[in-house]
């Protein structure tokens, strides 16, 4: 709805610095193990917490095992499998395994309420559910939306469930050698994201879109992990697109070894840091604030750490210089991306980066600002939204025609994220035109709480918007309208809401009462005056 589009100048096209890669069109699997013979001993993973681990060899065997199984269990290309579960090795062997038979992984954060997953597992018509000892409650409960799930299977031991343990004693003769996987149009995973609005959608991501992000990143000019001596942690959760891709695969996929950790408690992350001598931090911009600023950090050796990765929200300059002198770091990577994007299209140079900038487009990506208002493509240091092109684009949203028309325009996607371009094509995030919500990373989608809140009896009206927090990036506030003669205090609303939501999802801005939300004359919401007023303290 950007009224008539001016003509586009070429020059406004701003083309990676990096020349083209050649990129791989084999399936996901394919590649992720072209090398693994090589780093046969080598350590793939370590669960951080119990020490259980895999070789590369080791792994290989597993995937084929794991593979078997589920195919004897019925399982086959095209068919989805959803994972649920907190960080383990075997989330890559389940992963890998799913990919090699042609079929879609659907993964759901473990935090989630039986209800979040349950919507998910019925609306990716999931057919095999895996899920954690620790999370397999929630599970269960969840099956009873879904009848289409016809499996679980279980890391740990739970009655009802078949143990993982089971897949893995599988011979591994069912492994089928020949599935026909076409690489630019099959789903290999299906994250969920809201997008620029409304409710979280499915993220049709094909095999090609995950190869690409994993050969984009890991070259000289971006990241470049350099084989068996790279020591990773594995503390960004497996089930977002940026643990999933730029850890856990690509880690893989180049011999790294990866350090598993279920969930961020800074004292135990540090200690593996030192113990396992982790060589890349993968954190977002939490993680790098305690880095920064928590006295903890003097009483660990992180001296391994040569590079220090950030993405998934905005980092300061500040921050990251911060973090940079403390830990005498001489390489600090800002990496930006959507779900959309598999995730990666920006990131700082390995040399010559400008902290709190997300530097260059990734090689064979490209990218435009447009104005905000007519959609007319803006020059250097003119803000606007930024719009990306390149081979790790998404498919489209799952049964959502009409959000993928809405998000993708003549193969540019639409980020809704509004930043500039300096004269030397480095790009600087500033603001979001969306209307999502990030606490601490994750994906709050306003349109989600607005929907529930709506259902309470008491409630006329309602708004959630993103306070800006110093820590947690931005806090979800709701701007509640009262029904007449009708009461409703906040905390009731607070409970209201637990039963239904992972507790990230949680209005730690506040609930405020007022007399009417404001709208445009079509009934939008008015987010940005929502915000601008709650930034002048009303
Ligand atoms: P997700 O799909 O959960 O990865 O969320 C994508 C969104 O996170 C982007 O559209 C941005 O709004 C935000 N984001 C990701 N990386 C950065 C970054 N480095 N700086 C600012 N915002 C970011």
């Amino acid at each position: 709805s950007f009224g008539s589009t001016p003509p586009v100048r070429s020059s406004t096209i701003v083309k990676s610095p990096y020349p083209d890669l050649d990129l791989t069109t084999k399936p996901l699997a394919e590649d992720v193990m072209k090398d693994w013979a090589r780093f046969g001993n080598h350590m793939a993973l370590v669960d951080g917490t119990t020490g259980q681990s895999y070789t590369y060899s080791q792994l290989k065997d597993a995937v084929i095992r794991c593979a078997s199984a589920l195919a004897r269990l019925g399982f086959k290309k095209g068919d989805t499998l959803a994972l649920y579960s907190p960080n383990v090795p075997d989330y890559a062997t389940v992963f890998i395994a799913t990919a090699a038979l042609g079929g879609t992984v659907t993964c759901a954060n473990p935090m989630y309420t039986p209800e979040e997953l349950g919507n998910q597992l019925k609306r990716s018509n999931t057919k095999i559910l895996v899920t954690h000892e620790m999370v397999a409650g929630h599970a269960r409960d969840a099956l009873a939306m879904a009848p289409n799930v016809k499996e679980t299977i279980v890391f740990g031991n739970v009655s009802g469930f078949r143990p993982f343990t089971s897949i893995l004693e599988d011979d591994g003769h069912a492994f089928p050698e020949n599935v026909d996987i076409n690489t630019k149009e099959d789903v290999l995973a299906q994250p969920y994201s809201s997008g620029t609005t409304g409710l979280p959608k499915g993220v049709m991501l094909s095999h090609y879109n995950i190869t690409s992000n994993i050969a984009q990143l890991n070259n000289e000019n971006v990241m470049n992990y350099e084989g068996p001596e790279e020591v990773l942690t594995g503390l960004l959760p497996f089930f977002h697109i940026y643990g999933q891709v730029v850890v856990m695969l690509t880690g893989l996929k180049t011999g790294s070894k990866i350090v598993t950790l279920p969930k961020f408690q800074l004292e135990y992350y540090l200690e593996t840091i030192q113990n396992h001598r982790a060589t890349i931090l993968h954190a977002v911009p939490p993680i790098i604030i305690a880095l920064a600023k928590s006295p903890l950090v003097d009483n660990y050796d992180l001296s391994s750490v040569r590079n220090l990765v950030t993405g998934a929200a905005p980092c300061t300059e500040a921050i990251a210089s911060q973090c940079v002198e403390r830990l005498k770091l001489n390489r600090f990577q800002q990496a930006y991306g959507l779900t959309e994007t598999s995730p990666v299209t920006h990131c700082n140079p390995p040399v010559g980066y400008k902290l709190g900038s997300i530097g260059f487009a990734l090689p064979n990506t490209e990218f435009k600002v447009i104005d905000l208002e007519n959609g007319a493509d803006l020059g250097p240091m003119e803000e606007g939204e930024l719009l990306v092109r390149g081979p790790q684009v998404m498919l489209g949203y799952h049964d959502n025609p009409e959000a993928t028309a809405n998000t993708i325009k003549d193969g540019w996607l639409h980020t809704g994220d509004i930043g500039y371009r300096d004269q030397d094509d480095h790009m600087w995030i500033s603001d979001r035109v969306k209307e999502l919500i990030k606490y601490k990373g994750f994906q709050v989608p306003p349109a989600e709480l607005e929907g529930l809140i709506l259902a309470h009896p008491a409630v006329q009206d309602v708004a959630v918007i993103g306070i800006p927090d110093d820590i947690a990036g931005e806090l979800p506030r709701a701007y509640v309208v009262r029904k007449p003669n009708m009461d409703v205090k906040g905390e009731e609303i607070d409970a209201f809401l637990d039963e239904h939501i992972a507790p990230y999802k949680k209005l730690r801005g506040g609930i405020e009462f007022i007399d009417e939300i404001p709208k445009t004359a079509s009934g939008k919401i008015l987010r940005r005056l929502l915000k601008e007023q709650a930034l002048k303290g009303r």
